[in-house]
C-alpha cells in the first residue's frame, strides 16, 4: 500500500532524512523506532506531506502524495488535491489535539461534516466510532472531562471517521499517564486485527513485539535496521539500534 523511495528532508544545512526507501504492505503494522531527533516524526509528516519532501516521494495506494506524474516527471499537485489525498490518511498524534470546546462527538464530526457527509450520517458513524474505541454513550463529554486515555481513543475515532487506508501514529502513548497506557495500545492493537495498515512511533517494545509484522529503526534520518521484531528486537545488529533498545527495555 505505501511505497517511499529516496526521501530526503531537509532544514537549512541539517539532513533530517536522508534517502529513505520503505515498503508497507496492505494490512501491516510497522512499527518505527530511534532516537529522539532521529527524523521519526519528519518521516510520518512528509508521508502525508505536512512536510514537503526535498527529493524522493511517497505512494499509497498507487497515488504519488502530493504530485502526479506528467511523462517522467513529478508535477506537484495544487493544494485541494493535496488535501483529498490526505483525507486518505489518517494521523494521531502524542498531544491529541481535540477541540476543547467541542464534545467528544463534535470533535469525531469535524472531518465528515467538511468531506461532505450528512450530519445524521456522520453522527450515527461517529457513535459507532465511539463504541468501538470503548467509548460507548461518551458523546457529549468535553475533552477535560476525559482522562488523558479517552481524550486519545477519542482522536484515534476522529482520525478514523473519514475511512482511511492508512493510519500514522506519532508517539500516540508518550503522553500519558502509565495506567492509561495499556488501553490505548488496545484499541491499536484491535485496529491492527481490523487489517488496518498502521505506520506507529512508539517506544512501546511490547506492542512492536506483539503487534508489527515489521519493525524500522531509524537513526540520523537513515534506516539502519528493518525486519521482523523477532529478529531486530532480539538480535539487532547495529550498534545504535542495539543501544536504543538496551536503555529502553
Ligand atoms: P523525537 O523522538 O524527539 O520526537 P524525532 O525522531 O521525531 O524525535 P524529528 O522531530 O523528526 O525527530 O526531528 C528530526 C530533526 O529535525 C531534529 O534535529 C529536529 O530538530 C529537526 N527539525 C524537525 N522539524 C524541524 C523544523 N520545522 N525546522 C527545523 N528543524 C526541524
Ligand atoms: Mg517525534
Amino acid at each position: 500500500l505505501v511505497r517511499i523511495r529516496g526521501l530526503q528532508k531537509r532544514f537549512g544545512f541539517h539532513t533530517v532524512l536522508d534517502g529513505i526507501d520503505l515498503d508497507v504492505r496492505r494490512g501491516e503494522v510497522t512499527v518505527l523506532l530511534g532516537p529522539s531527533g532521529s527524523g521519526k516524526s519528519t518521516l510520518l509528516r512528509c508521508i502525508n506531506h505536512l512536510e514537503k519532501p526535498d527529493a524522493g516521494f511517497t505512494e499509497v495506494g498507487g497515488e504519488i502524495i502530493g504530485y502526479r506524474r506528467d511523462n517522467r516527471r513529478l508535477r506537484e499537485l495544487p493544494d485541494r488535491e493535496v488535501t483529498r489525498q490526505r483525507s486518505r490518511i489518517g494521523m494521531v498524534f502524542q498531544q491529541f489535539n481535540l477541540f476543547p470546546h467541542r464534545t467528544a462527538l463534535e470533535n469525531i464530526l469535524e472531518g465528515q461534516l467538511a468531506a461532505g457527509v450528512p450530519r445524521k450520517e456522520a453522527a450515527a458513524r461517529g457513535s459507532e466510532l465511539l463504541e468501538r474505541v470503548g467509548l460507548g454513550g461518551r458523546e457529549s463529554s468535553y475533552p477535560r472531562q476525559m482522562s488523558g486515555g479517552q481524550q486519545q481513543r477519542v482522536a484515534i475515532a476522529r482520525a478514523l471517521a473519514v475511512r482511511p487506508e492508512l493510519m500514522l501514529f506519532d508517539e500516540p502513548t508518550s503522553a500519558l499517564d502509565p495506567e492509561m497506557v495499556g488501553e490505548v495500545l488496545a484499541v491499536m492493537k484491535d485496529l491492527a486485527e481490523t487489517g488496518m495498515t498502521m505506520i506507529v512511533v512508539t517506544h512501546e517494545i511490547g506492542f512492536a513485539r506483539e503487534v508489527a509484522d515489521q519493525v524500522v529503526f531509524l537513526d540520523d534520518g537513515r534506516i539502519v535496521e528493518s525486519g521482523a521484531p523477532a529478529d531486530v528486537l532480539t538480535a539487532p545488529r547495529h550498534d545504535r539500534a542495539r543501544a536504543f533498545l538496551s536503555a529502553v527495555l
